[in-house]
């Protein structure tokens, strides 16, 4: 079979040609080449402004461009660009319709490449298919501002916002996902998690759909909880389960490290050394040997395993079916807290009171907003921020999440590569 019926059934421009196609080899490695012509009734498209025109000259050389690689062998389109004499734009070289611009890349290729960084990070991609990492990267930017721009945002009831941290230090971003039971996806990235980047979002988002939001979950962080309020207030906003049992975990870590280092210093045994783990993961999570320094440390009297008991107790409030009852729970367990003398758990039951309307918000939504979801999207979005090493900028990295967490749609295509 020739090259040129494969080309012609999966990638076909009717005012062009498949040509003559060669193999050679170059630095060793073997390379496809597959000339194109035009079909001589056809006029060269302006690059300006997309019309007919007629034609002026040919470019010298012809052009490579990279297409989609065969039994581990480079593919290249070979094409002798026109200029084409247009009325409006001036003497410009054409447009073709197998690439944008100056690419090399053909965009076949482009959303070949891109595919594959979902499930590979941009170096592995490039390693597979012997391509640069710029190339991946391009066909992955390439891909995500195509999908933003014809995604639907319609019909969103339900949106849930979080912040990630970024490098070492102090950075962030936040996240808004949409958290429908039917459809699950990042809906935007912005800089810092200031009132400012959330009010940014809503700009986004519009005044029309956001008066149709029906559940806002977030985390206790104060600028969220405001332009909340001001922006979506017909919303009944939750603070999730996760984001509250993250919070009493840090808690408990600060209990911890605290009191290690308290023992230390009057000079008891170590008991506390390598107990993190134990402390701050469930009972059905913990290994074997988590599992057994943990009945040793609670032979002891401390008040990291008071404050993880506490935790284990306030875990029975999500199993709560009436709102009420699970109020009445709340109060009570904060009382509790509040005369334990440990201060990092005092300051949790504090918090929980202050925000009681809106924990209680859980049980209001009625299984609206199921328990897991904050925390696989945050899982998700960590992940992709470590598999995203190597992207320096926060552009590069709002890329790689839209990417990886977006949902976006793509062109329809006559043949899918992979
Ligand atoms: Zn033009």
């Amino acid at each position: 079979m020739l090259l040129k019926t494969i080309l012609n059934r999966i990638e076909r421009h009717k005012s062009f040609v498949y040509g003559e196609d060669r193999i050679l080899a170059e630095e060793g490695e073997l390379v496809i080449e597959i000339e194109v012509q035009a079909r001589a009734n056809g006029r060269p498209i302006c690059s300006g402004c997309g019309h007919p025109r007629p034609g002026y000259d040919r470019m010298p050389e012809p052009r490579r461009f990279q297409y989609v690689p065969l039994w581990g062998m480079a593919v290249c389109l070979l094409y002798t660009m026109r200029r084409v004499n247009c009325p409006t734009c001036g003497v410009k070289v054409e447009q073709v319709p197998w690439a944008e611009g100056k690419s090399p890349l053909t965009t076949s290729y482009k959303w070949f490449l891109a595919r594959w960084a979902k499930r590979l990070s941009c170096q592995e991609v490039a390693r597979v298919f012997q391509t640069t990492w710029e190339h991946v990267f391009r066909s992955v930017k390439h891909a995500v501002s195509w999908g933003l721009a014809h995604r639907d945002l319609e019909g969103i009831e339900a949106i849930g916002v979080d912040e990630i941290q970024w490098q070492r230090g102090h950075k962030y971003l936040t996240l808004v996902y949409q958290i429908d039971e039917d459809c699950r996806r990042l809906l935007w990235v912005g800089k810092d998690r200031t009132t400012k980047t959330f009010l940014r979002f809503f700009r986004m988002f519009g005044k029309e759909r956001s008066s149709r939001l029906r559940f806002v979950c977030s985390d206790m962080w104060k600028p969220y909880l405001k332009v909340i309020a001001k922006k979506a207030g017909q919303a009944v906003h939750v603070l999730d389960r996760f984001h509250v049992m993250a919070k009493m975990n840090k808690a408990i870590d600060e209990v911890r490290a605290a009191e290690a280092k308290r023992l230390e210093r009057d000079g008891y045994e170590p008991v506390l050394k390598h107990s993190r783990w134990c402390l701050l993961k469930r009972e059905e999570n913990l290994t074997e040997k988590q599992a057994v320094k943990l009945s040793e440390l609670l032979r002891y009297n401390l008040q990291s395993v008071r404050s993880r008991l506490m935790r284990e107790d306030f875990q029975r409030f999500w199993e709560y079916f009436y709102p009420a009852c699970a109020a009445k729970f709340l109060d009570e367990w904060c009382t509790r807290t509040m005369r334990s003398k440990i201060e990092p758990m005092k300051k949790i039951g504090k918090t929980l009171r202050r925000h009681r309307d809106l924990i209680l918000n859980w049980f209001r939504a009625e299984g609206a907003i199921s328990a897991g979801i904050a925390e696989g999207l945050n899982n998700k979005a960590k992940l992709t921020m470590r598999k995203a090493y190597g992207f320096r900028t926060e552009k590069a990295i709002e890329i790689a999440l839209y990417h990886q967490l977006g949902d976006l749609p793509e062109p329809k295509f006559t043949h899918r590569f992979c």
